[in-house]
């Protein structure tokens, strides 16, 4: 089955055709890329996606509402919601530096979840 994806590993966004040719040896027919990065990102989209999660959590005494947080490195994109849903557990306090850690290696992901910038 052939596949088309849109590299986003640099502002060009080349489409990426991919094909699985051998299943068994895991071979692949690439074209499209204009780097070898794009096949990597190909192969990878097709075998195991991941994303880097941006999303806000409750914060009180701030003067807004919600922190902006990310993931500190992209994690299965199948366990998105699930983060989701574990960031919508937490409200924190002010203040927050940062790059916090607020929640530590989410859903045993290896990877946490942290604040893109301070709120006091
Ligand atoms: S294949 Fe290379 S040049 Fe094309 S979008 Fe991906 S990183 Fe950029």
């Amino acid at each position: 089955m052939k596949h088309t994806i849109t590299c986003i590993a640099c502002p060009l966004g080349c489409r990426v055709e991919i094909e699985e040719t051998n299943q068994k040896n895991r071979e692949y027919l690439i074209s499209g890329h204009k780097c070898i990065r794009g096949e990597k990102y190909a192969i990878e989209e097709i075998t195991n996606p991941t994303r880097v999660l941006t999303y806000t959590v409750k914060i009180m005494n701030a003067n807004l509402s919600r922190l902006p947080v990310k993931t500190a490195a992209a994690v299965p994109k199948d366990l998105l919601f699930k983060c989701i849903e574990e960031i919508d557990k937490i409200e924190l306090k002010a203040p927050v530096k940062i790059g916090t850690v607020i929640i530590e290696n989410v859903l045993n992901t290896g990877v946490d979840i942290v604040s893109t910038r301070s709120m006091m």
